[in-house]
């Protein structure tokens, strides 16, 4: 039994499409996030029971559940597509937790939408079962992130150039409006649909906001604290269009995301990135020219234009300033320097340069720094020495450190061994490296392989939409 409140569906005509999420023919759970279950105020017995499986998997409604596919637009590597729209998730409603926050309850992989277009509506088990780790690692090193609730089997077969197990994911979020969200509405013109939009997302977001440019200003300061959070972990999404841009700031739409092993700045992972796009030291870049596109659609609802332009591109420009004080917060904290601000600017520069010349291992160089391992990182640790000399004269706090750096996060190689495990019907790797990244700090001896970088035959080189 669920509480809906469906605010969203309350929203104006041509908002979404009413669209039921398709049945499937054998719908079994595979995985059920019990502590978000109960954050959320659902029954996780009655979740796990045959009810519950059966509104995870699309089988049956809920009481109260009014699904939807919500429209929206974006723009994909840099060209404007007017229509995108969930074409293979619907939204089954909205609940309102106990401490009063409301989320969006999604099916990702429910079937075909109106705004399919040429997609069969369907996903299969491995985005899944990887949004479902790294969406929740995430979770468990403070990123803002929607949140994955459940992962179900369907029984049935999705075809990606060879046939593989289709799967839904049940996913947790603020909400699931995007920059693209607005784009669709401006670009038809739409001005009253714009402000009631933005009368949504301000009721919802920023309830201090009292006005478009307000809350522009918000989704800026959002955006700049997740970006930096990205990068501190060596995080790449690989998919920045603005329709994978959420308005709330959470992390969306995890795709062809990866973690770095070794660390290089323009590191890329996606296949579909071919011109590095959306490498990893692009990321605030790409996040400036999204927000950039956000604040053109507002712009209409600013009052007299000349003036609306100069605000909304004052709004956008304080990215840089917000983001360069979070990446100083964050990589601060990383090295066990707590508001240390600018001063130790270069110190963190010259590590990343000792680290990308010899492609040192991102997370264990960092969690290496607590137990004086991270020398054995650097196949010539000259360099290194010098920097750590100089690094100790600040006298890096040994928590701060500790807390900032994770010990294990999820790699490549293990995500994909996880995946090629629960498709043939083994789960265990899966849920091992679940629990193993969700206790990011725990450092159990029988997780230790997991914090290992991967052998040169474990290596992955790409990562694929493949949704
Ligand atoms: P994304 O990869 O999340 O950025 O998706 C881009 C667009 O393609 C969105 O409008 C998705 O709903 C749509 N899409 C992706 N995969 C499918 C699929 N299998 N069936 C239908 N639409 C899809
Ligand atoms: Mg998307």
């Amino acid at each position: 039994m669920i509480h809906f409140d469906n605010s969203y569906a309350r929203l104006p005509k041509g908002f979404f499409a009413r669209i039921d999420p398709t049945p499937v023919s054998d719908a079994r759970l595979v995985a059920l996030n019990t502590d978000l279950a109960e954050r959320l105020g659902l029954e996780v017995d009655w979740l796990r029971g045959p009810e519950g499986v059966a509104m995870l998997a699309g089988n049956a409604l809920p009481d109260g559940a009014e699904p939807i596919a919500q429209a929206y637009a974006g723009h994909q590597f840099g060209g404007f597509v007017p229509q995108l729209g969930d074409g293979r998730a619907v939204l089954l409603g909205e609940v309102v937790a106990p401490d009063g926050a409301r989320f969006d309850i999604q099916l990702k992989g429910s079937g075909k939408t109106p705004f399919s277009r040429m997609g069969d509506g369907r996903a299969w088990l491995g985005p899944v079962l990887r949004e479902y780790v790294v969406s929740e690692f995430m979770a468990a090193m403070g990123v803002p992130t929607t949140r994955a609730l459940a992962a179900v089997t369907t029984g049935e077969t999705v075809w990606r150039e060879t046939a593989l197990p289709g799967a839904l994911l049940t996913r947790v979020a603020a909400s699931h409006i995007r920059v693209g969200t607005f784009q669709y509405f401006a670009v038809r013109g739409r001005e009253d649909a714009l402000a009631a939009l933005t009368e949504h997302v301000v009721a919802r977001h920023y309830p201090d906001a009292s006005c478009p440019l307000d809350m522009l200003d918000k989704v800026v300061e959002r955006q700049a604290e997740t970006i930096a959070r990205w990068m501190a972990l060596g995080f790449i999404h690989g998919v920045m269009n603005t329709d994978n841009m959420a308005v709330s700031g959470e992390t969306i739409d995890y795709g062809p995301c990866a973690f770095m092993d070794a660390y290089h700045p323009d590191t890329v992972f996606s296949s579909i990135d071919q011109m590095g796009r959306y490498a990893w030291a692009q990321q605030p870049q790409v996040a400036v020219w999204n927000l950039a596109q956000l604040a053109t659609c507002l712009i209409p609802l600013m009052g007299e234009r000349e003036a609306a332009i100069k605000a909304a591109t004052r709004s956008v420009h304080r990215f840089a300033p917000l983001y360069q004080s979070a990446w100083l917060r964050r990589f601060g904290e990383k090295l066990g320097l707590r508001d240390a601000g600018e001063n130790i600017q270069p110190l963190v520069e010259r590590l990343l340069t000792i680290m990308a010349r010899q492609r040192a291992d991102f997370t264990r160089v960092f969690c290496g720094l607590c137990d004086d391992s991270a020398r054995d990182e650097f196949a010539d640790p000259t360099k290194f020495d010098e920097w750590a000399e100089d690094w100790r004269s600040f006298c890096p706090d040994d928590e701060v450190m500790a807390k900032a750096n994770p010990l294990r996060i999820p790699r490549n190689h293990r995500v994909e061994q996880a995946i090629a495990s629960a498709v043939a019907d083994d789960l265990t790797p899966f849920e091992r490296l679940f629990d193993a990244v969700t206790h990011p700090h725990e450092g159990r001896p029988e997780w230790s392989d997991l914090a290992a970088p991967p052998r040169p035959e474990e290596m992955v080189r790409q990562t694929f939409c493949g949704t």
